[in-house]
């Protein structure tokens, strides 16, 4: 059976032969200048995985291209020989190098170079072979280099002379010997062997392993391996080694460019885009080679290309090629121009670009240089990077932004208390709840950075204090937190600013053009919705009216909630009504001719109403003060007959209205005065009204009778949509029965997950979730994509009940899962025919919609005509 293919044999399947040996026999078969080597396929690591043996004569498969390779080059042949695993897994397999290292190859070594570069040549091979193959520990490797180091004077090996390589090389030689107990092969073959069974071994290495099971590759795969003459970029006269990509991976810029180092062995990673011209001076031709063969491989595989290469002696050679890691502009870009070079179709384009890769230019992010480690990691919640002084209340974050300075709000977990501070803030540490929590969905829904759950920081709000692993910080300290990663640093980093690019804006429109889904927007007030308009959302399809009622207005609806006698509670009542009115109007307004979702108010109560604790707290004060009592007694017996063990299933949403009724009945008419106007003012308002939390048919009857009886005696025919979101278990399995009653469903996924899985939004991220992934029990966080066997099956049946009893029925996804590429694949795929999502992940949403569209087309119906 065959299990060596040379890089020049006819190219075969990727699987077996990985992609290094894939892109070697590629460039082979290019004519490019690609140093001749041999590939072993995956099949054979598979059965010395099992056996501890290579199967039949594979073997003698590799030694007759090493003959070939030996015979190929004037110098003694050297081999490098590396991993070439299917899916490349950087960083965390073995490489051999230099093998081949003997006594004559020694002494030709020298001979071709120099005393010095064939013992540090010497030194380096036995270094790997120590550490790859006989698994000497680290550490022990370690203490020789440094001990050889330190009696010749030098800080490190490159420090050595030849007198110092040789000694280096014989404490190593030693060593091997000493941890092995075996000797060092003698031949360049037997340390080929070795090599190769090394480079197999190491795929059933730890990290390995943890690589694959965070990318869920496959373990029983295996890899492929490659042995290959290794061309020498530090050997005397004319040698360097570089990396070089087709085009600028950073910003796109159609150039080739990279970085060479001259006489160095590797490439250094800092990238001095484009350093390659330093090639050009040195040498002409190599550096025409260089890109003349970028060019040849761009065309031929229709990406930007990153290529390793090497000149030994004033001869090129590509060493590696791979598709290019791009950041988000730059691969935005070159997917648009190669649209436009005819490289690639829209549909390529669209398909290249991962559209979570887009929130690394929309938003304002850390400069990705010389990052610090973080002091504390939480939930990524709300994208993009801020720096600022600590505040926190809202109080002081409204006081120092309009004194113009920049601030980080800190709080527990942000409640409608704090939407005034998270509105002026440059960024939120929440250190409780999750990626859903209300607090947080408001920092999303205004595009501020946000951070939560960050289990190692306590917070002291009445001493102003913070702590951080032993780190302690007060009002006014510098932090910085990144929202898209979920890390907080100490001080300020620096902090680039989002990327405008024409690119994008193309991009998306041809996104648009193709995708199924409609894109509507998750905002509450009209600047939102201009943002919301401004990146392309075609409606609201949630303006959640308890955050209406943030900070000032606060007291309207805990006065609704608490009203200790009906005449207080018919004040706050009117009071809501003409706030609303205005609300609505504006929002209409902003959204004019597109449709408006207003959910009526679903205010968990623990989120609204003043901490017990803290009325405790200021009643024994005012009582140590002699001071008068009654109205917080009031309010403290009140908020005793209001408690709930569990908030987030108690008095919330449509129960709200049936145990207050006038709450929605007072919504309504704001809703229905506030089109009227619009009607009157010319405009074109398009409003629907969603009833949140219902769980059985009769409690969306109640409201829906109450809300044709307002739309009726409005004495002039108003033209609004009914519906309900679809947030329980229950009223997924009798949606046929709530669609009786609905002009649409709206999926709020947040509160479905919460009640499908019985995970609480607001706790789980941080108590267990991130444990779940870590041990692979879940593969991702259902909070943020939909876990398409549970969540998704209620999904999936509450649509199929809910079209057979009406067929017209409108259904959206208001949940975040809206903005979540993968679960947007889902909704696509269900039916679903819009996905509402924060203002801020609107163009992910777009892209993320078109890909679903290009990936599941709808079935060809057959024309009965033809
Ligand atoms: C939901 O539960 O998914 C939803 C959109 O409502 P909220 O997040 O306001 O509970
Ligand atoms: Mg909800």
């Amino acid at each position: 059976m065959k299990y060596v293919w040379g890089f020049d044999e006819a190219s075969t399947d990727p699987e077996l032969i990985g992609d290094r040996g894939r892109s070697l026999t590629e460039m082979t078969a290019l004519g490019l200048r690609v140093p001749p080597g041999c590939s072993i396929s995956a099949v054979a690591c598979r059965r010395f995985l099992q056996t501890g043996d290579l199967p039949g004569d594979t073997w003698d498969q590799v030694v007759t291209h090493l003959e070939r390779v030996a015979a190929s080059h004037a110098r003694p042949p050297l081999l490098a020989v590396r991993s070439s695993p299917s899916v490349p897994m950087p960083g965390v397999m073995g490489t051999v190098l230099y093998v081949g290292v003997t006594d004559d190859s020694y002494h030709q070594l020298v001979e071709w170079g120099s005393e010095e570069f064939a013992a540090d040549v010497r030194r380096r091979f036995l270094q790997g072979f120590a550490g790859t193959v006989r698994r000497v520990p680290r550490h022990r490797i370690e203490s020789v280099v440094a001990e050889v180091c330190q009696t010749r004077g030098v800080e490190d090996p490159s420090g050595l002379d030849a007198a110092g390589l040789i000694i280096a090389g014989d404490a190593m030689a030693a060593l091997i010997v000493e941890e092995s107990q075996r000797p060092i092969p003698a031949t360049l073959e037997e340390q080929a062997r070795e090599a190769v069974e090394a480079v197999f071994e190491s795929w059933d290495r730890r990290p390995a392993r943890e690589y694959r099971r965070r990318r869920g590759i496959l373990d029983d795969l295996g890899t492929a391996a490659v042995a290959h003459l290794m061309v020498l970029g530090n050997a005397p006269g004319g040698s360097g080694t570089g990396v070089a990509f087709s085009r600028d991976p950073v910003d796109g810029h159609p150039m080739p460019g990279g970085v060479y180092i001259d006489g160095a062995s590797r490439p250094k990673s800092q990238l001095l885009y484009p350093g390659i011209a330093d090639l050009a001076k040195a040498d002409h031709e190599s550096h025409h080679n260089l890109t003349a063969a970028l060019e040849t491989l761009e065309q031929a595989r229709r990406e930007v290309v990153r290529v390793e290469f090497v000149r030994e002696r004033g001869e090129l050679w590509l060493v590696e090629a791979r598709r290019a890691e791009q950041a988000p502009q730059g691969a935005v870009r070159s997917a648009v121009d190669m649209v436009d070079e005819g490289l690639l179709t829209k549909a390529e384009a669209m398909l290249r670009i991962d559209p979570e890769q887009l929130d690394g230019m929309l938003h304002p992010h850390l400069a990705p240089h010389h990052l610090p480690s973080p002091l504390a990691t939480g939930a990524a919640a709300s994208p993009g990077a801020a720096a600022g002084e600590l505040v926190f209340d809202a109080a002081a974050a409204v006081e120092a932004a309009s004194a113009g300075r920049s601030v980080i709000l800190v709080t527990r977990e942000a409640l409608p208390e704090d939407v005034a501070g998270v509105r002026v803030a440059a960024g939120l540490l929440a250190t409780h709840g999750g990626g859903t929590s209300h607090g947080v969905l408001v920092a999303r829904g205004l595009g501020t950075p946000a951070v939560a759950g960050t289990a190692n920081v306590t917070i002291n709000p009445e001493l102003k204090q913070m702590s951080i692993s032993g780190h302690s910080f007060g009002a006014g300290d510098t932090i910085t937190i990144d929202g898209s990663t979920g890390t907080v640093y100490s001080g300020s980093l620096d902090i680039e600013p989002p990327v405008r690019s024409p690119a994008l804006d193309r991009l998306l429109e041809w996104a648009d053009d193709v995708r199924r889904l409609e894109v509507w927007a998750n905002a509450d007030t009209p600047e939102d919705a201009i943002g919301a308009r401004n990146a392309g959302a075609e409606g609201i399809g949630l303006a959640r009216t308890e955050y209406m009622f943030a900070g000032d207005r606060l007291a309207v609806v805990q006065q609704i909630l608490l009203g200790a006698d009906s005449s207080e509670r018919a004040a706050a009542l009117a009071s809501l009504e003409e706030l609303q009115i205005g609300d609505f109007e504006r929002l209409l307004e902003a959204m004019d001719g597109m449709p408006v979702v207003v959910r009526l108010l679903d205010p968990p109560l623990h989120e609204f109403l003043p901490d017990r604790l803290d009325v405790e707290h200021d009643l024994k004060l005012r009582r140590d003060q002699g001071l008068p009592t009654e109205d917080l007694e009031r309010l403290e017996i009140s908020l005793g007959s209001h408690e709930e063990s569990n908030p987030m299933l108690g008095l919330r949403g449509v129960r709200l209205a049936v145990v207050i009724p006038e709450i929605y009945r007072v919504q309504v008419l704001a809703a229905l005065e506030a089109v009227r106007r619009r009607l009157d003012a010319g405009g074109d308002p398009r409003l629907e009204l969603m009833i949140p939390l219902v769980g059985l048919p009769e409690e969306l009857f109640l409201v829906r009778d109450m809300i044709e009886e307002e739309v009726h005696y409005a004495g002039r025919l108003l033209e609004v949509a009914i519906g309900t979101m679809i947030e329980l278990p229950r009223t997924a399995l009798v949606a046929g029965d709530i669609a009786l009653g609905s002009d649409f469903f709206s999926f709020g996924t947040n509160d479905l997950t919460q009640t499908t899985l019985g995970m609480s939004r607001d706790d789980a991220e941080e108590a267990f979730l991130r444990g779940y992934l870590e041990q692979g029990i879940l593969v991702s966080n259902p909070f943020r994509t939909i876990d398409p066997d549970g969540v998704g099956r209620l999904i999936e049946i509450a649509i199929e009940e809910g079209l057979r009893v009406n067929p017209g029925l409108d259904i959206g996804v208001c949940g975040e899962h809206g903005g979540d590429p993968a679960s947007i694949e889902f909704f696509h795929r269900a039916g679903v025919d819009y996905v509402s999502c924060g203002p801020p992940r609107i163009p992910i949403a777009r892209l993320a919609a078109a890909q679903a569209a290009l990936r599941y087309p709808p079935p060809i119906v057959p024309d009965p005509a033809e």
